[in-house]
Order: structure tokens, then sequence, then C-alpha cells
């Protein structure tokens, strides 16, 4: 159904073309006294919404979810996943999707209340969010975007007047996020497991329609190798930021290739492989250098609960989707090479740039160097007056002296490919603590001003790229997005 309207809703809810196993219809959870905190303009802008109409009580009420608009969805998603390891029934807890609203670019979006209330998958849970972690999500996801990174936006915020309870009482808050779906590995693993031959057929259907309509019907190896290829660009452009996921479990990856589910996630300050920050992820199972492996891993996941789809005969099936599995990390590395080729400044291929790379990243961990700017200070032309970098510093420069393209055409390469600004622990606590502690939400607003154009290099982002000592970086824990 098409309805239009003072806010410009413009819902047409194609997820419910679906079996019914796969969501359930959801009564709303009113809260008491919801307040907007944030609205995202320019997502607003993008989805055709009013701004203005949604500051108002009947926006409001929607980001609540005290009342889904006509037209809406209602739903919650079912699906299953893997979590460290140990695979489990999942689905929305507290999630409700208010719809799917198509942009004025014809671009279908999600959006959904994450912190809305309990739901038939929320298991011992109580169904709600809290403000830090939200306003949390709404930063970063917001940071990824400025980085051109795929990600999942937030469209709002609102507190809801009630307190929740954690490690102590809470303000509640709820979180419209805007994604290209919320397809996930997990929603093919519950179907394998839960649903039969034609649930999965209409579940994979419905996935290419909507997220590779360029393939041929029935060609559900493609599906796969699209997935593929968009996972391992993802996370090949998380490495070269410093991005750590945190909670990469198959319920949080997504068929689009969009980063989702802001938990324990942060960016690496000094570089160091084997940083984790996530403080449930004891044994560093997501730490930043595993996370290209535990990519493949997931989508060996992915790939058996295509199976049953691949081929009739299983072991047929299991061979065709080990030959595509095999590639993956090929195709990592390779976007993974382009990625760090294009931070040096390097337009051609020479076999000796891996060792390049390497060598840089050998001589950031040893001296505990800062990871985004280690990068910046190349691009900016300062790494060299660092003795530890010097001999490092004239290979990298007899290797661009063998390129044809001017100094000017690298440094523009490197200022693309280098952000001079991230999301850093310690800034986005800062806006944290002012925005839950004191109500002041002038320190979020102007970090994520920043960050929306990590690429500017502008004398007023200076401030924000400082580095914090060692002693603020060691031990740094993120907590799960409860
Ligand atoms: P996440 O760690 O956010 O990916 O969530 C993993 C699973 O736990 C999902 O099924 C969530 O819906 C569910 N979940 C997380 N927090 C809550 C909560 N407060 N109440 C109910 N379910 C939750
Ligand atoms: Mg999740």
């Amino acid at each position: 159904m098409t309805i239009t309207n003072e806010i410009g809703w413009k819902f047409d809810n194609s997820y419910e073309s679906l079996p019914d196993l796969f969501f359930s219809k959801i009564k709303v959870n009113p809260v008491e006294s919801p307040k907007l905190i944030v609205l995202n303009e320019s997502v607003a802008n993008m989805l055709g919404l009013s701004v203005d109409a949604l500051q108002g009580n009947a926006g409001v009420e929607v980001f609540a979810g005290n009342n889904v608009p006509e037209g809406g969805s209602g739903i919650a998603q079912a699906y299953a996943g893997h979590q460290f390891g140990n695979f489990t029934m999942l689905g929305d807890g507290r999630a409700l999707l208010v719809g799917e609203q198509i942009s004025p670019n014809g671009e279908r979006y999600d959006i959904q209340l994450k912190g809305s209330g309990r739901t038939p998958y929320s298991r011992g849970g109580d169904g709600r969010a809290t403000l830090g972690p939200m306003l949390r999500e709404y930063i970063i996801s917001e940071a990824m975007h400025g980085l051109g990174i795929p990600t999942t936006r937030s469209l709002a915020v609102v507190t809801t007047g009630e307190d929740v309870l954690r490690e102590g009482l809470l303000p509640g808050a709820i979180m419209s996020r805007v994604a290209s779906s919320h397809l996930r590995f997990g929603t093919f693993q519950f179907a394998t497991q839960w649903g039969d031959m034609e649930k999965l057929h209409a579940l994979a259907d419905y996935a290419m329609k909507r997220h590779s309509p360029e393939l041929d019907e029935g060609d559900y190896l493609g599906l796969f190798r699209k997935v593929m290829e968009r996972q391992a660009e993802l996370i090949a452009r998380w490495q070269l930021v410093g991005f750590i996921h945190g909670v990469m479990n198959t319920d949080n990856m997504t068929i689009s290739g969009e980063t989702i589910d802001y938990g324990p996630c942060a960016f690496m300050d000094e570089y160091d492989p084997a940083t984790v920050f996530s403080s449930i992820d004891v044994q560093g199972r997501y730490s930043y250098e595993n996370q290209p492996r535990i990519g493949g891993w997931n989508l060996a996941r992915f790939a058996e609960a295509l199976v049953p789809l691949l081929d009739p005969e299983q072991e047929r099936a299991v061979e065709l989707a080990q030959e595509q599995l095999y590639e993956f990390s090929n195709l990592y590395k390779a976007h993974w090479l382009a990625g760090m080729r294009a931070k040096l400044g390097l337009f051609g291929e020479e076999s000796s740039d891996e060792a390049l790379v390497q060598g840089l990243l050998d001589i950031m961990k040893e001296n505990k160097a800062d990871f985004t700017n280690t990068f910046r200070e190349l691009t900016l032309g300062k790494l060299g007056e660092k003795p530890e970098f010097q001999e490092w510093h004239s290979k990298w420069q007899e290797r661009l002296g063998r390129q044809p393209e001017s100094a000017e055409a690298v440094r523009e390469l490197m200022q693309k490919s280098n952000p001079s600004v991230i999301a850093r622990n310690h800034r986005v606590e800062a806006a944290l603590e002012a925005a839950v502690e004191h109500g002041n939400y002038g320190v979020m607003e102007n970090l994520v001003k920043v960050l929306q154009n990590p690429y500017a290099y502008t004398d007023e982002q200076e401030d924000y790229c400082v580095a914090p000592g060692s002693s603020v970086t060691a031990g740094y824990r993120t907590y799960c997005g409860t």
C-alpha cells in the first residue's frame, strides 16, 4: 500500500510477502513521555521525509513506537545466528520494523526501531535500550557513512521518559535505524533450520530481487557470490580505517554488505593487530586481525544455509559452495591491497608493494604508532621526520619515484584514502558523558559534524586528530549495546 501524508511516508512492505514463519506482527509497547533527542536531517531528506513534520508530535510518536503510521509494517523479524560460534534462535527481541520507505529516487529502506519493547523473540530480555548505546550507534554509524563505508544509518533517537534496569537505572531510549534491508546470514540459517525448501526458496528469491536483481532467476550460487564479494570489500574497508566491529556473529552480517549492529565496536588508536575492545570477547575471537578470517567463517555458515538450494545432490552442492568460498581470502586480499596502495599514494602495481605495506605496519606495531595519524602524517608529508620511519620512508619515496603520476596526484589520492579524523573512543565517550550525564548534546553534534567530513583536512578539525595518551587507550572496553 502506498500512502502520502504530511510526514512523507511512502511505504511498500515487501518483507511481509514472505511466509509467516519469517516475522511476527507486533502490538505496540507505548512509552510514557517520548522526547526527540536527535534527528538526522540528511537521512530524513534522503528518505523524502519532512524534517518539520518529524519534529512534531506525529513524528515523535512514531520514533517512540507508540504508533505505527498508516501503511506501515509493525513486525519483528525472525532470524537465527552463530553467536561466538554457537548456533541459536534469535530474532528481533527489541526491534520493530516501522515499514519499508520508498525514497524519492526509488530506493527501498527499512526503517526499524531499536529498543521499542518486547516481541515474541525477546527471550528473557526487556526489549529496551538505553540512551548511551543508542547515541553511540548514532555517532559511529554516521562516522562510517562519512568514511564512505556501507552502513546502516540512524534517522533519530528519542528518550522514552522511562528508566531501564541495567547496571543501575538508566534512561531508556529508542533509535530509528535505516538499512537497505535487515536480511542477515542468520535469516537464511533460520530458514534452513526451521523452515522447509519452499520457505528457503522464498527467502532466497526475495533477497535476490531486493539486492541482486541483475542475477538470473534461481542463480543461488550467484547470490552467494554477490554476498561474498560485498563482505570481502566491507571487511577490507574496516581494516583500512582500523575499525573493529566487535560482534561479528552471523546474525550481525548483512546480505546487503552494510555494517550493522554497533555494539561494542570501536576504532583503534594505537596500531596493534590483536586489539579487541569488547568486554565479552575474552578469547579475542573478533580482534582486529581476526576480522577477515571470521568473515570467511561466517560466509561458510551462510553457504551451509544455502546448500539445499545449490544442487539436488548434496555432495555436489557442497562442492559448488566450497569452490566459491576458496576465493574469499583472495577477494579480500585484493581489496585490502588496493586500499593500502591508495593509502600510500601508489597508482600502479609492483610485486613488492605488499612487502612495503607490511614493512610500514611492522614499524607501526613495534612503536605503538597511532593508526590514523601515521597515515595522516604520511599524507601531510611529515612521517619522514620521525627517526623510526626514516628507512622505510626512503623506500617508499623510491617507489613513488618509479611511477609517472605527479606529487599533486599522489597527495590527492592519499588525502581521499586516509581519514584525518575517526570516531576516537575518548571523543565518543566525552560526547556521551555530556549527553547522558548532563543533557548537553552540543559536544555530540560537533563531533558528528566533523565525522561527516573525515577527509577534509581542515584546520577546524585539528583538535579532533589528537590521539589519546596510551594510558587512556590501555584497557579500553566497550560493552554490548544493551
Ligand atoms: P545484538 O547483540 O544486539 O546483536 O542482539 C542479539 C540478540 O539479542 C538479538 O536477538 C536481540 O534482539 C536480542 N536482544 C538484545 N538486547 C535485548 C533486550 N534488551 N531485550 C530483548 N532482546 C534483546
Ligand atoms: Mg544483532
